[in-house]
């Protein structure tokens, strides 16, 4: 008997899915993104998908799969752009998507499944007390609190709230180890770094708490401007003024706007650049007086003054943010990609114009302003027309030289998309928490290969990796 049959035989009673076709689809996130990870992971696909009910069945799932050494990658909704939810080594796709549920609300604080819609934990929160999360990647709609903790970095909210591994912006977390004993721990305070942003590679969370906020009907607004560094200079103004509360505020180029935001299309020139906002309603007329105090600046379109009619169809600003700029970049020209880049703070505008002045429409600038260590400054998503994979490096090598640092998005492992650097926490947890290294092989360098060069700048090959 093959170690998968064992397998399904200890899992009979769970839903279990092996069909290859529908394995193959829940075992793909958003890894096409880029055209290096497509070219590398197109083929990847995991044995069987296990959709557990309850926690006590992915203890079962855990406990099984470690007795018959078969690796488990965990799947939220498989909305990750780096191919984080890819099953490099086949085995079981871990889906949560049925542990879904809020299971409290208190002032400030929500408890909920890992699996659970962020945007459905809102509406609960919204309903029961007029509360919301701080912070949702623009995949608000479609992905699960999990695998934003677990995969995610910010997002709508940052300007306020900085990042997800803020301290403070997980109150706690439930995780599951994969031993023969699956244990069950809680985490708060210094120890939630062990398994955030760990792709999954170290834990399996099944419970998260998090902080919450005041609720508002968040205004949509899209502010042009005929010179982009303009817009990034009042992106960089308004977000400092202290009295005006914003959720979003991201600087995107011409032609991009007028380009990929078809909906909007009929609201932007195509020579002119935007910030997109979403502005507290309380904070909207002073939002416009500060927005008239700009020669350069004109409000081309907010939410709260167009008719019903007019807004029938038209997405919220955050689905054209974050990746989502991208995402709409995609669907009009398939043969673009992007990078990410953060322009170090205090000299962030000066650095953004260097590299706008530097590279012009092959790279159009994308801005995500943030609050970043109580500063506010700029992380850039910026569109790459993209030709060869030398000209790529080339460009985050443009980036790197005038002091702009790349976090690689054509890459699938946790250091070479970070800090290219060994995470000794997360390393140390995965060896008390994962053994047998079954929990997303091939993620984490540091546990593939210790005595791996970093600085050698050589793509990372995952031995594991199945063969088409
Ligand atoms: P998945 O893709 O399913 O999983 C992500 C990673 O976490 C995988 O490695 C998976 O194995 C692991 N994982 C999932 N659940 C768990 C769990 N319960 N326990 C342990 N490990 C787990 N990201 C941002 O941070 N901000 C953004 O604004 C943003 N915008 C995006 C826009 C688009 C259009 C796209 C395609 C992606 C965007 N992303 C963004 C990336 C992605 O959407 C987020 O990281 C998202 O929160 C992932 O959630 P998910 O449920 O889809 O996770």
């Amino acid at each position: 008997m093959s170690a998968l049959d064992s397998l399904k035989a200890d899992l009979s009673g769970l839903q279990i899915e092996d069909n290859p076709q529908i394995v193959k689809q829940k075992s793909r996130d958003f890894f096409w993104y880029s055209p290096v990870l497509k070219q590398q992971l197109d083929h990847v696909t995991g044995d069987l998908v296990v959709t557990p009910k309850s926690e006590a069945e992915v203890i079962r799932v855990l406990k099984s799969c470690y007795a018959h050494d078969v690796p488990v990658t965990v799947r939220g909704a498989g909305t990750g752009n780096y191919g984080q939810a890819m099953p490099l080594s086949g085995g079981v796709i871990l889906n949560l998507a049925e542990l879904n549920k809020v299971k409290e609300i208190r002032p400030g604080v929500v408890v909920a499944e890992a699996g659970a819609i962020i945007s459905k934990i809102d509406e609960e929160t919204r309903a029961h007390s007029g509360q919301e999360l701080r912070l949702h990647p623009s995949t608000y709609r479609t992905a699960t609190i999990g695998g934003f903790i677990a995969g995610g970095s910010g997002g709508i909210g940052s300007i306020n709230w900085g990042g997800l591994r803020d301290l403070g912006n997980v109150i706690r977390l439930r995780v599951l180890t994969l031993e023969a004993e699956p244990r069950v721990l809680e985490m708060t305070g210094e120890d939630l770094h062990k398994v955030m942003h760990a792709y999954g590679t170290n834990g399996v969370i099944t419970e998260v708490e998090m902080p919450l906020t005041a609720a508002y009907d968040w205004v949509d607004v899209v502010v042009g401007f005929d010179a982009f560094m303009d817009g990034v200079r009042f992106a960089d103004a308004v977000g400092n003024q202290d009295g005006l509360l914003l959720k979003e505020l991201a600087p995107i180029s011409a032609p991009l706007p007028h380009d990929y935001f078809l909906r909007h299309q009929k609201y932007i020139r195509k020579d002119q650049s935007v910030v997109v906002c979403m502005v507290a309603p309380f904070a909207m007329d002073a939002f416009a007086a500060f927005v008239g105090r700009q020669p350069k600046a004109s409000i081309l379109y907010r939410s709260d003054t167009v008719d019903e009619d007019a807004k029938k169809g038209l997405p919220p600003v955050y689905e054209l943010a974050w990746n989502h700029t991208t995402l709409r970049g995609l669907r009009v020209d398939p043969a673009i990609t992007y990078l990410q880049v953060l322009y170090p703070f205090p000299n962030h505008v000066e650095k953004v114009r260097i590299m706008t002045d530097l590279l012009g429409d092959e790279v159009p600038a994308h801005l995500e302003f943030v609050r970043f260590d109580g500063k506010i400054t700029c992380f850039g998503l910026p569109v790459v027309r993209y030709t060869t994979e030398e000209r790529l490096n080339e460009i985050m090598r443009l980036h790197e030289e005038n002091g702009c640092p790349i976090f690689n998005p054509h890459r699938y492992t946790l250091e070479e998309g970070g800090m290219k650097q060994t995470d000794d926490v997360q390393l140390a947890f995965k060896r008390e928490a994962d053994p047998k290294g079954l929990l997303n092989p091939g993620k984490m360098i540091a546990w593939e290969d210790p005595n791996y060069d970093y600085s050698s700048d050589k793509l990372f090959l995952f031995p594991g990796l199945k063969r088409a």
